[in-house]
């Protein structure tokens, strides 16, 4: 029977929830009233999870024979099958997934998708389930490709894609601690409840996926602070269980800022800049309008800088 690579987090899904019912129930018995799980949360998450591996299944049936062209054509290594090899194929995934993750925290049409992750102000298992169906819109594949053009083969490139979001699936949870040798290699739920955190100190920090060296070599680590417990969620909260909200929200209001400003440079902006640009820009046409009562769009100056976005 040949292994179908695109199923694998289906497959690992009796682990998923087998871990998911352990913790909602040792969290009900330990600590009932720090609210961790609740049912609507925890369904929404679910549901999000299901409408992306549908997606996922569709959409690989269009990427696969992509990462094959480049194979084929381009591939500028050859490996002998063994370990050698499956450990540069982990590695590089490794990185590029870094690579992903930065990127989609500070690009609006990559966040549009991202978001979805983030969106929960809750922090558990189930909060792995939070994927979004946009991702192949996105462009997220796109990572993947030097992968084909190192010379591995696009079952593989599937392959390790899963195994690395499978992996992902244990740091959500707040029964841990530092677990701090551990944390010197591997991303570990401390670090990633501080990637969860809407804390000034802690947005835009810690995007590893499985190793979290990338974040100490390009500078975008910090610790968990006792002193400055996790916020989780969003600068711009999303108040709704639907799974249809939470997946195209983001989409709605960053082509709506696109057609409302003037300009291609600010249209570019909507689409492309960091979410920050979002938020300062929500914000200040919130004040306009309260202000004068109607909106003044024209009145606004856009920020274009991190230095500019800051001070807004
Ligand atoms: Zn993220
Ligand atoms: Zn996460």
């Amino acid at each position: 029977m040949q292994f179908d690579a695109e199923l694998l987090l289906l497959a690992m899904a009796p682990v998923f929830l087998a871990c998911i019912g352990w913790e909602a129930w040792h969290l009900h018995r330990t600590r009932p009233e720090a609210g961790i799980y609740s049912w609507r949360d925890t369904l929404c998450n679910a549901a999000l999870a299901l409408l992306q591996q549908a997606a996922d299944k569709l959409a690989w049936l269009a990427i696969i024979p992509v990462y094959a062209f480049f194979y084929d054509h381009y591939r500028l290594l050859k490996w002998q099958a063994g370990w050698v090899s499956l450990v540069v194929l982990f590695v590089a995934q490794d990185f590029l997934y870094y690579v992903f993750h930065r990127c989609s925290h500070r690009v609006r049409w990559l966040w549009a998708a991202h978001v979805v992750h983030h969106s929960s102000e809750r922090m558990n298992f189930s909060t792995a389930f939070r994927q979004s169906l946009m991702y192949p819109v996105a462009g997220m594949w796109l990572f993947w490709t030097p992968l084909a053009v190192l010379g591995f083969p696009p079952k593989q490139i599937v392959a390790i894609v899963l195994i690395n979001l499978g992996f992902q699936f244990f740091v959500h949870t707040q029964l841990f601690g530092s677990m701090r040798w551990l944390g010197y290699v591997f991303n570990t739920p401390s670090m990633h409840r501080v990637h969860h955190a809407r804390n000034d100190r802690y947005i835009d920090r810690n995007y590893a996926g499985v190793l979290s060296v990338w974040d100490r070599l390009f500078g975008s680590y910090v610790d968990e602070d006792p002193v400055d417990p996790p916020r989780y969620g969003i600068v711009e909260p999303l108040y709704t269980y639907n799974p249809l909200k939470a997946t195209f929200h983001e989409w709605g209001s960053m082509f709506a800022d696109a057609a409302r400003v003037s300009g291609w440079r600010n249209k570019a902006r909507a689409l492309f800049a960091p979410p920050a640009w979002a938020a300062a820009y929500h914000a200040r046409m919130a004040g306009m309008n309260d202000a004068a009562g109607h909106s003044r769009e024209d009145a606004i100056v856009f920020p274009t800088s991190r230095e500019e976005r800051e001070i807004l």
